[in-house]
């Protein structure tokens, strides 16, 4: 199939090429049937190696900054993910393809229902959606093994952080508007420990504990 095709294509020469080696990583990018999670007209660019629009001025990651910030979360099929920044669902998709649940929230009431259709459809059943202010958290369900901010926040929002389990990792998006540092946290009985993984481009975290509404 040429969907096939152009995924394996996009993880040798994106993904592996630039040094992600975890092979649960590798397999979820080579399944998961990116096209899906874009317009129509859009996907035949799918594979390519840049973020697309997906409506409401939102972006569907770079396939290099998916794979490298899932498998900075070191995820195993035990693990429980929470995700703030649903958007098209495919970065919960290839989560949900590694670990055993995820949680994804969503601000955007389109966002959410489209992407909610989209997991039934392809039948993601281990994905649990939620519509609302995500830097808050989702605190019934915690504490995480990993949790995934997907937009980009002025400051690491500490109910967040509180809401990771001990051995947990976190990765998240941290800067202002225009450029982000990818930070990694990893809480263990010490405390917690924060590296800095490079820049990145993300939309704005929106919410109480991210950027103001306008
Ligand atoms: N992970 C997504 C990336 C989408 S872009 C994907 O794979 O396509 C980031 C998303 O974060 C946008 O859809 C935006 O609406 C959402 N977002 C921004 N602030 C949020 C918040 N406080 N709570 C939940 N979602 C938020």
């Amino acid at each position: 199939m040429k969907y096939q095709r152009m995924r394996n294509e996009m993880v040798t020469n994106q993904i592996i090429a630039r040094g992600i080696s975890d092979p649960r990583v590798l397999d979820a990018m080579r399944s998961v049937p990116r096209h899906l999670f874009v317009s129509e007209a859009m996907m035949d660019q799918a594979y390519g190696d840049y973020p697309l629009p997906i409506g409401e001025q939102q972006t569907i990651s770079q396939p290099f900054i998916v794979a490298e910030m899932t498998q900075t979360l070191e995820l195993t099929p035990e693990d429980r993910v929470l995700e703030i920044g649903t958007g098209s669902g495919y970065q919960a998709a290839i989560l949900a393809q590694i670990a055993f649940r995820v949680y994804t929230v969503e601000r955007i009431y389109t966002l959410y229902t489209r992407a909610r259709k989209l997991f039934d459809e392809l039948r993601y059943h281990n994905i649990v959606t939620r519509y609302s202010d995500g830097t808050t958290g989702w605190r019934e369900h915690s504490p995480f093994d990993a949790i995934i901010v997907t937009a980009g926040a002025p400051k690491i929002p500490t109910v967040l952080v509180n809401q990771l389990a001990e051995g947990g990792r976190m990765v998240i998006p941290v800067g202002d508007r225009h450029s982000q540092d990818l930070v990694r946290l990893v809480r263990d009985k010490q405390g917690i420990h924060q590296t800095h993984l490079g820049g990145c481009r993300f939309v704005k975290l929106i919410g109480e504990h991210g950027w103001r509404e306008t």
